[in-house]
């Protein structure tokens, strides 16, 4: 059986085990169960919550920037590219329910970089950072022959009892949402066509301010049963919840938000299920929450857990349910 595994890994490639697979694969090698006897929870979720002390957890999560995969110079800038960096590292935090706190940053680099694109990436990280009240506690800078790649590592905290998983909604949770959907798919779209255009959109891409506030409102006030980020489109986030969790989701059309920018738009609930990037946060809820949670604002309710299916599916404008396929954006 053994010597079946290692020919199967002598064989292939890690694009025959796809992102989850290889992930899964990882968590076996280094025997990941174990940890969680010490009440820690590892790979698997937003980020990790990790213990020092009884009264507080430290959440952890890291995310690397590649160009020409994950952006290109052309359509974000370095000062965007600073700022984006860190907004989808402290979206996971948010995602938690926690406070993101201290950020490190490693930058490998080609030598004849100019010096001024360096300091307009940590412009546009700082102008966040400010915004956020994050600090840069440290990092690591090499050389890379022609590509840049930033990886950013992220520490946040909450009280022991105030995280939020994704795996741990219940029958009966109503499912809501912060912001709107489908903007930053669309401002990338935009940009594609045009690199020089500025608008709404564009700025929802290249900007996107994470859902902080609302993520610790939550947490602090033990309003949410589960909370995952925006990061892949809105049909795989609620896949994820969905399946972790082991039930069912409805989700409704006529309730996912969208801008007053993005109303008319033609394919805006595409945009909004499988484009990337929103960073805003999913979570369910205990139905007696539901007027605590509204009157906080940017929040809407989206759809209701369900235990009698498990997946996701969609009720359309026309009245018409359909399953809401696991689809998104993966690595490879
Ligand atoms: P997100 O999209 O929220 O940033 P990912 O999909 O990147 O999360 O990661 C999913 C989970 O797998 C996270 O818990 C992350 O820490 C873990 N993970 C991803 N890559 C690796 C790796 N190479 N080694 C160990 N854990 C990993
Ligand atoms: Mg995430």
């Amino acid at each position: 059986m053994i010597k079946k595994f290692l020919d199967f890994f002598k064989r292939n490639k890690i694009s025959n085990l796809g992102e989850f697979g290889l992930i899964e694969n990882i968590k076996s090698w280094i025997n990941e169960e174990e940890k969680f006897v010490d009440n820690i929870i590892g790979i698997g979720d937003d980020a990790a919550v990790i213990s020092f002390d009884k009264d507080e957890k430290v959440l952890a999560s890291t995310d690397t920037f590649v160009e020409g995969v994950h952006f290109t110079r052309d359509i974000t800038s370095f000062f965007d590219l600073g700022w984006r960096v860190l907004a989808a590292n402290a979206s996971d935090i948010a995602a938690m329910g926690g406070t993101p706190k201290y950020v490190m940053i490693s930058l490998a680099c080609p030598v004849n970089t100019k010096i001024d694109d360096i300091r307009n990436f940590y412009f546009g990280f700082k102008k966040l950072a400010d915004i956020l009240d994050i600090k840069l506690i440290g990092g690591d800078t090499v050389k890379l022959d022609k590509k840049i790649v930033v990886s950013i590592s992220i520490l946040g905290n909450t009280l022991s009892q105030n995280y939020i998983l994704r795996n741990s909604a219940e029958n009966g949770n109503l499912v809501f949402a912060t912001g709107t959907f489908g903007d930053s798919a669309f401002g990338l779209k935009e940009l594609l066509k045009n690199k020089n255009i500025r608008n709404f959109f564009t700025e929802r891409f290249n900007n996107p301010m994470p859902r902080v506030k609302e993520g610790k409102f939550l947490g602090r006030n033990n309003l949410a049963t589960c909370m995952m980020d925006v990061s892949d489109g809105l049909a795989f986030t609620l896949n994820e919840i969905a399946y972790k969790s082991n039930l069912g989701i409805l989700l409704y059309e006529d309730k996912i938000p969208y801008s007053k920018e993005m109303k008319n738009t033609k394919d805006k609930l595409s945009y909004a299920l499988y484009g990337g990037e929103d960073f805003e946060l999913i979570f369910c809820a205990r139905k007696e929450n539901l007027d605590k949670i509204l009157s906080f604002g940017n929040i809407s309710l989206i759809g209701e857990v369900k235990d009698d299916f498990l997946g996701v599916k969609i009720l359309d404008n026309k009245n018409k349910l359909s399953i809401l396929p696991r689809k998104g954006y993966r690595a490879f």
